[in-house]
């Protein structure tokens, strides 16, 4: 199959009358047109840009949206987070992963991280937002969740044998999937104990795959982390050897000089979230001098209700909006680099050959509406893509190659079915 768009971004720039050919969910070709072929999908009037990498959220919380919008952290995660993820059964989870990739995907986000602690003592519910997410079509890093913190509501809570062993055979169930990875994912300092982060990582290792972790979203974790242990979040984690390449650490709001620094000599990559860490009033991670220092870095949504959007352009936006105002300089975080953190940087960490418009790499891509009004003035293009673009100008999305949404509307699930559902599972909520 070859795409004929009007433009393709490719990694020199904007390339007029481009195909891009796929076979077998990658691409295989980039380059002139020289005569329309049968089978060829005509895309008059669009462009084409690679697929955004959504590297954190929880999709579950999307169900969770509007119920505790105005609370702070605490008030948040006690009387929203934690009472109503205990209503969720498997079907409310896998229906809570559906409604959040269909979300997603009409926002070109073609991969996300579900960081997923429903575990209820197995694999099954995770089994469940996978199967969510074969059906919508999109690509997923489960990023398995290890929890033992007795603060915590039970069903996330493991034993260290019994939840290290299920990651390690949840990877290999799915090491040879085309569109779903699955990673260790210790919740936090806070949320594991030493012993949890540490079998985590070995899992990690063993597999050589990405660990992912939350560290340092909000002040209080420091202090808590500096009592408990001795060390602040990346001191601790370093100090249990789970500071490496491997390392996703999500948020980093919080971070000392010193363990910038720490992150870049052992090359730790950020997870970073900016309308979350807004939302929750978290504070504001210092990314453009973690990027000086070296550190890759992807961006994440957070969950739909800490956002409350589910679009990684959106996230670029704010990455950059947000270090502006840090830094009172309108010329810091440029659209440039911004598109590359929401993309290829974050496609990087994941280990995922993605997110870039080049034979070889995963056809995960997302075709804009070029008369769309937020795209005009055609002055630079990219920039507006990342500060202007309005969601409607999304046409199209391919994940691996499928069409999965086609003139702005999903071509895997009904999107009126599943909010008929969602209505009635969350009738009544409220606090
Ligand atoms: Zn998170």
């Amino acid at each position: 199959m070859r795409l004929l768009p009007d433009l393709v971004l490719t990694p020199h720039g904007w390339v007029a009358d481009c195909a891009v050919a796929i076979t077998d969910g990658r691409i295989a070709f980039v380059g002139p047109v020289r005569a329309v072929e049968p089978g060829d999908v005509r895309l008059p009037g669009r462009a084409l840009l690679p697929g955004t990498v959504n590297a954190h959220c929880h999709t579950f919380q999307s169900l969770l949206r509007g119920l505790g919008d105005d609370l702070d952290f605490m008030g948040w995660r006690d009387r929203v987070l934690y009472p109503f993820s205990e209503r969720l059964d498997r079907d409310g989870i896998a229906l809570g992963a559906a409604f959040a990739f269909a979300e997603m995907l009409r926002h070109g986000a073609t991969t996300c991280v579900d960081f997923f602690y429903l575990n209820d003592d197995g694999n099954e519910n995770a089994e469940a937002v996978i199967e969510a997410a074969r059906r919508v079509g999109i690509r997923l890093v489960l990023a398995r969740a290890l929890y033992d913190w007795e603060g915590a509501p039970k069903r996330y809570r493991e034993s260290v044998p019994e939840a290290p062993r299920r990651v390690a055979s949840l990877i290999a169930a799915h090491r040879h999937d085309d569109t779903i990875r699955v990673q260790p994912a210790p919740h936090s300092a806070h949320g594991a104990s030493a012993a949890m982060i540490r079998a985590g990582w070995e899992v990690a290792e063993e597999a050589d795959t990405p660990f992912h972790i939350h560290v340092a979203e909000g002040q209080y974790e420091g202090q808590r982390t500096l009592a408990e242990h001795g060390a602040t979040p990346i001191r601790y984690l370093d100090t249990l050897g789970v500071l490496g390449p491997r390392t996703i650490a999500v948020h980093c709001v919080w971070l000392e000089d010193d363990e910038i620094a720490l992150m870049a000599a052992r090359g730790a990559a950020l997870a970073y979230c900016p309308s979350s860490n807004m939302f929750l009033g978290d504070g504001i991670t210092r990314v453009t001098e973690m990027l000086a220092a070296g550190i890759r870095v992807g961006l994440g949504t957070d969950g739909g209700c800490t956002n409350n959007r589910l679009s990684v352009f959106e996230e670029m936006r704010m990455t950059s909006l947000l270090q502006r105002v840090r830094h009172l300089d309108g010329a810091v975080l440029g659209a440039r680099a911004a598109f590359d953190l929401g993309t290829r940087s974050g496609a990087a960490l994941l280990g995922l050959e993605t997110a870039t418009i080049a034979p070889g790499q995963l056809a995960d891509l997302v075709a804009v509406d070029l008369d769309d009004p937020s795209l005009h003035p055609r002055t630079d293009l990219l920039a507006s893509v990342v500060y202007a673009m309005s969601p409607q100008a999304i046409t199209d999305v391919w994940v691996h190659g499928r069409r999965v949404v086609e003139h702005g509307r999903l071509t895997t699930v009904d999107m009126d079915e599943l909010l008929t559902r969602i209505r009635s599972l969350t009738t009544g909520w409220r606090l």
